[in-house]
C-alpha cells in the first residue's frame, strides 16, 4: 500500500519513503504525489548505501546515456546537475569522459591553485574587459562593470551575483592556469551547481587520494564561451524536475 506521506521532511519520515523502494518512490515523484527536500533526500539515501567505485561508474554512465539520448532526439548538448535548490541542465555543457587523476605532486598543485592562478586569472579578468567586451555586454554585463574589471581584475559582480574563473579542465586533474582553460561564471548557482557535492563526478572525485584516478563524466563548459551563462549564444540553466537526477541514482 503507498504512503500517504506527500512531503517528508525528518530522516526517519525518509527513510520509510525510501524503504517503499526506488522505483515507487520514483513513480510517486513523477506523478506529483510525493515531493523531498533534494539535499536531505539524498543525503539519506546515501548514508545506507555502500558507494563503491562500480556504483560510482554506473553512475557516471548513466549520465553519459542521458547525454547520448539527448543528443540523439536532437536536444542541444547540456548538463544536468545537482545544486541544493534543485536540479538544474546547463545548456552547452557536455559530460566529458575522462580518467580523472588527483595530482600526486601536492606542492606543484598548491602553487598552482594558491600562487599562480590568482595573478593570471587577475590578468586575464582585465584582458577579456578589454578585448572581449561586446561578449561580456552581450551576456548582460553592464559596462561599468566591465570597466571595473578592466581596472582591479577582480570577481565581478553583476546584478549582485558575483561570477568566477572557473577552469574547464580542472587544476587537480592534468589541468592548467592556461587561459584558454578559463571560463567566467556566475557563482550561484552555476558554478556551484558544476561542483555540486551530489553529482556523480564529484562523487567520484572526492573520494580520490592524491596519485588515484577514476573514470568520469564531468560538466565540461561550452569550449567557445568565455562566460557563462550566455544567453546570447542560447546557453543558459534550466530548472527542470529533481526526478531527473534521482533516476540516475537507481543501483536497485
Ligand atoms: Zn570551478
Amino acid at each position: 500500500m503507498t504512503s500517504l506521506i506527500t512531503y517528508p521532511r525528518t530522516v526517519g519520515d525518509l527513510k520509510a519513503v525510501i524503504a517503499q523502494g526506488y522505483d515507487e518512490v520514483m513513480k510517486l515523484m513523477r506523478d506529483n504525489k510525493l515531493r523531498v527536500n533534494l539535499k536531505r533526500f539524498l543525503q539519506v539515501l546515501f548514508k545506507g548505501r555502500n558507494h563503491d567505485d562500480k556504483t560510482l561508474e554506473m553512475f557516471n554512465r548513466r549520465l553519459l546515456d542521458w547525454q547520448n539520448a539527448r543528443r540523439l532526439a536532437g536536444k542541444p548538448d547540456a548538463t544536468m546537475v545537482y545544486h541544493h535548490s534543485g536540479v538544474h541542465v546547463l545548456t552547452g555543457f557536455t559530460f566529458e569522459e575522462f580518467k580523472f587523476e588527483k595530482k600526486a605532486d601536492r606542492t606543484l598543485y598548491d602553487f598552482e591553485r594558491n600562487t599562480e592562478y590568482p595573478k593570471i586569472k587577475q590578468k586575464w579578468l582585465k584582458d577579456i574587459a578589454v578585448n572581449h567586451t561586446k561578449v561580456l555586454l552581450d551576456a548582460g554585463f553592464p559596462q561599468a562593470v566591465i570597466d571595473k574589471m578592466a581596472r582591479d581584475g577582480l570577481n565581478p559582480i553583476v546584478g549582485g551575483k558575483k561570477y568566477q574563473v572557473h577552469h574547464r579542465k580542472p587544476l587537480d586533474d592534468g589541468g592548467d592556469n592556461n587561459t584558454d582553460n578559463f571560463i567566467l561564471i556566475r557563482d550561484d548557482m552555476e558554478h556551484r551547481a558544476v561542483h555540486g557535492h551530489y553529482n556523480p563526478a564529484e562523487l567520484s572525485i572526492d573520494r580520490l587520494k592524491p596519485g588515484e584516478s577514476v573514470m568520469v563524466a564531468l560538466p565540461t563548459p561550452p569550449a567557445d564561451s568565455i562566460v557563462y551563462p550566455n544567453p546570447a549564444m542560447n546557453y543558459d540553466s534550466e530548472r527542470v524536475a529533481n526526478v531527473d537526477l534521482l533516476s540516475i541514482y537507481d543501483d536497485h
